[in-house]
């Protein structure tokens, strides 16, 4: 089963149907299944008791034909180089589709964060981003946050890096707080990004967004977000989760008393304008837009005809199986694949580099209305290219994504 593949796996299986159906060149295609570059590294940090402990981290640069490796810093006691290097190529494949000059990279470090006091934390992020100063850089590599990583993150390594050459460089990471150079819209544009992707959508559907039905899986920082912007355009938001558990309100959620509630005690559950619903079946609430932003392997084979919706809003990254994917079309739902649903955050994290190299900042509406016409463009590339391959939306981002990389390997050559 899929859930139970390595992501890596996943990742190649995933450019191998792509290359095939592209009729890629073998050599090209060669090179693409493969990362650039991975760089282990092992790293002491001296903790707060006096002892010393050593830590393993990554960085992966999958591609650069396209432009300099962008991608995130993972904090999390389950990375590995397998999961780093599929997160490096999904992130060229994100890239490319969002037609972003940039190729994809990742990293990571194998630790739990919550187990560190904030000045471990500090020490160890401090230290890994001295490990990987070799290869990253406001021309070469620019990571951002990911997973237990945020902008607090992003500042230690800008300082780090800067500190080295002697001079501040905002443009090494992305997802920094605005006082260093970081960009307005970042913190909603991942959602932004989602909710502009539904609507599109849902013209090509005849779905009216005033009036349908949302559930989201997930309240977090994308999640969240999401419900909110979609409720602004008139949809109605009947049911979200959070790790804890889901609540149900066929008539509508009333976000503002949602999230009064979370800050309250941590979660959406035991909100009293609403029935409890457990994480598995929130999934499988008939409503318009099924909105997963929580994590991997949410829609599956085993559940993925149960599922009653008209569209699928991939918020989070891989919450679809491959086998969940050909159900969902079968059945006719729209699946809005996660490399091109949740790509509004690297491509305002693109904005920010785009202003951090310029030392010009934009105001908020600016970067709204910039992302707004880049996800726009995106989504119809995409759809034209799946109807052309009479496909499901992820075929045709891949088709569209890996085409745009290949086409810059080829004209590059191979150096020597
Ligand atoms: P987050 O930590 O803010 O939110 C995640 C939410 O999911 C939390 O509310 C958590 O309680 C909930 N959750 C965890 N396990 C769950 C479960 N089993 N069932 C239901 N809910 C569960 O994280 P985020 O930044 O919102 O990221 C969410 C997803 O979106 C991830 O897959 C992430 O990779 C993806 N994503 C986020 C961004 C971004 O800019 N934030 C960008 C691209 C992709």
């Amino acid at each position: 089963m899929s859930s139970q593949k390595s992501a890596w796996a996943v990742a190649q299986q995933q450019f191998d149907l792509a290359a095939k159906r592209l009729g890629l060149d073998s050599g090209i295609a060669a090179v693409l299944r493969e990362p650039r570059r991975q760089l282990t590294v092992h790293f002491p940090v001296r903790m707060d008791d006096g002892s010393t402990r050593v830590f393993e981290g990554h960085r992966v640069q999958h591609n650069l034909g396209r432009g300099p490796a962008k991608g995130g810093i993972r904090f999390h006691e389950d990375v590995n180089i397998d999961e780093v290097k599929a997160l490096a190529m999904w992130m060229s494949w994100k890239c490319a589709v969002m037609d972003l000059p940039y190729g994809g990279g990742k990293g990571g470090v194998t630790v739990d964060p919550k187990k560190l006091s904030l000045s471990e934390l500090e020490r160890l992020t401090r230290r890994f981003t001295t490990e990987i100063a070799v290869i990253i850089g406001p021309e070469s590599d620019i990571p951002a946050p990911d997973v237990n990583t945020n902008s607090q993150t992003m500042a230690w390594m800008m300082d780090t890096y800067s500190m080295h050459v002697g001079y501040t460089v905002p443009g090494v990471v992305t997802g920094k707080p605005i006082a260093l150079g970081g960009s307005k819209g970042r913190n909603e544009a991942t959602a932004r990004g989602a909710v502009f992707c539904i609507r599109e959508a849902a013209g090509k559907i005849n779905l009216n967004l005033k009036g349908a039905t949302v559930v989201v899986q997930g309240y977090g920082n994308a999640g969240s977000i999401a419900a909110r912007l979609i409720s602004e355009l008139g949809s109605k938001v009947i049911a979200v989760s959070d790790s804890s558990g889901g609540i149900h309100n066929p008539a509508g959620l009333d976000l503002d008393a949602v999230d009064a509630h979370k800050k309250k005690t941590g979660s959406v559950v035991g909100f009293a304008g609403a029935t409890p619903v457990s994480n598995q079946a929130i999934l499988e609430i008939a409503c318009d837009v099924l909105i997963p932003a929580a994590l991997e392997n949410q829609i599956t084979a085993e559940n993925a005809a149960k599922i009653k919706t008209k569209i699928v809003a991939e918020a989070a990254n891989g919450p679809t199986t491959p086998e969940a994917d050909d159900i969902l079309f079968a059945n006719g739902a729209m699946v809005i694949p996660d490399i091109l649903c949740n790509a509004g955050g690297v491509t305002v994290s693109y904005f920010e580099w785009v202003q951090d190299l310029n030392r010009d900042f934009w105001e908020e509406e600016e970067v709204n209305v910039r992302l707004e016409k880049k996800m726009v463009r995106a989504f119809h590339e995409v759809y034209d290219m799946a109807q052309k391959e009479k496909s499901h939306l992820r075929t045709g981002a891949y088709l569209l994504s890996v085409q745009r990389v290949a086409d810059a390997m080829k004209v590059r050559g191979i150096y020597p």
